[in-house]
């Protein structure tokens, strides 16, 4: 067993403590506290030590890409075209993946949302299986039609009782309103509830989507005809928000990605079901595409549980979660640095349905921390020195298993 003494511990889930301290073995914490302790500690000095941060929403099948596709100035449809031609002209090329992770925990991550296509889920599943951090492969869900709902929800099945024998953790993905039949969302739904597995899903991410939704017309519609893959009936059009937000509640863990444009009822149904819903704001992504801006300060006073993912390199320069904190403390100067660290931590391990394990230092958690230097701060600054600071990390270099 090892005992790491340093100036502030913050467990995130309780309160600060000042002159902490963090026990752990063979990878797990076994105990921590404040003041003296009986065991041989290891003096960190004037630091902090905090949960591993989580990016709750990525798809790393792009993690070779030097910058992102296409330009977020056009239509979002204009966007998905160029995802599509971009996957049709390239193969996932062997170590996306590990390069994904790899960048991933280089910037303090220890745990990822990530969206497994097809293809990333069956040729390169034996690099999930390396992570070194905790991994949920959300199998992503593509499919407008009836005659395919049965299939791809004995698929789900699949990849859930697959993942039993894996390092890695399932997730279930329907991939957004406008690709996904009601029908095959719901079995979903209800196979993460039976499960508990978590689910995550793009929704109300683009005045496309919602006018697509709403009365069937757009840029949205217009791909989807040129597919051939426009099916009325399937995407419940004329549909709302709401009525997917109201399906997304039967899950066991549900994510709403973006939900850039969520109105007042709709955070106010998701705070009022935070046990079971969360919603993963992209904040680099968001301005990738110029929304309009984010309603971050409207989702917390919804008491909506607001985590924080990078998206992918397809609409943002890298997997940098602390430059997503960065970019977010510097566009919301009123939203506090302590619910940014709750954000990228354990709302975010609450969203995947691992916070037993990571987003908050607790006995039986993992014991991969980071230590950030904090010169002299207070209980009154030590997040906000935590937060500027970030970038200067390193690993605890606990025992692991
Ligand atoms: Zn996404």
């Amino acid at each position: 067993m090892s005992v790491y003494r340093a100036r502030w511990v913050l467990p995130i889930s309780t309160p600060p403590m000042e002159n902490g301290w963090v026990s752990c073995h063979q990878g797990v914490i076994t105990s921590l506290g404040q003041g003296s302790v009986a065991e041989e500690t290891i003096d960190l000095g004037n630091v902090a030590i905090i949960p591993c941060l989580i990016n709750a929403h990525t798809h790393l099948e792009f993690s070779n890409l030097d910058s992102p596709i296409g330009t977020g100035d056009g239509s979002f449809a204009d966007w998905i075209q160029a995802v599509l031609d971009y996957r049709a002209s390239s193969e996932i090329g062997a170590g996306v993946i590990a390069s994904g992770l790899e960048q991933s925990i280089e910037s303090g991550v220890g745990a990822i949302g990530e969206i497994a296509t097809v293809a990333a889920a069956s040729e390169l599943e034996s690099e999930y299986q390396e992570s070194v951090g905790e991994l949920i492969a959300y199998r992503e869900f593509i499919g407008l039609s009836e005659s395919r709902v049965a299939e791809l929800l004995q698929q789900a099945e699949a990849h859930i009782n697959a993942a039993k024998k894996k390092k890695w953790q399932a997730g279930l993905s329907p991939h957004a309103p406008y690709t996904v039949h009601g029908d095959l969302l719901s079995g979903l739904c209800s196979l993460s509830a039976v499960h508990q597995v978590p689910l995550a899903m793009h929704l109300a991410e683009t005045l496309e989507e919602i006018e697509l939704l709403e009365v069937s017309t757009g840029p949205l519609r217009e791909l989807l005809d040129r597919l051939n893959v426009w099916d009325a009936a399937g995407i419940q059009s004329p549909g709302s928000i709401q009525a997917y937000l109201e399906e997304l509640n039967k899950c066991w863990r549900a994510s709403v990605i973006h939900g850039n444009y969520l109105d007042v009822d709709h955070r106010r149904f998701i705070g009022h079901h935070r046990d079971v819903m969360s919603v993963v704001f992209c904040p680099r992504t968001h301005a990738y595409f110029g929304h309009s801006e984010y309603p971050l300060e409207q989702m917390l006073a919804a008491n909506v549980r607001l985590a924080l993912g990078t998206d992918s390199r397809a609409s943002n320069p890298d997997l940098s979660m602390i430059a997503e904190l960065g970019f977010v403390a510097a566009e919301f100067p009123n939203v506090s640095a302590e619910q940014l660290l709750l954000s990228a931590t354990h709302a975010g391990a609450y969203a995947l349905g691992l916070e037993k394990i990571v987003g908050a230092i607790a006995a039986g958690a993992s014991s991969r921390l980071l230590v950030v230097p904090c010169d002299d701060a207070t209980l009154d600054n030590v997040h906000q020195q935590v937060l500027e600071n970030l970038h200067e990390f390193s690993h605890l270099q606990c025992e692991q298993m």
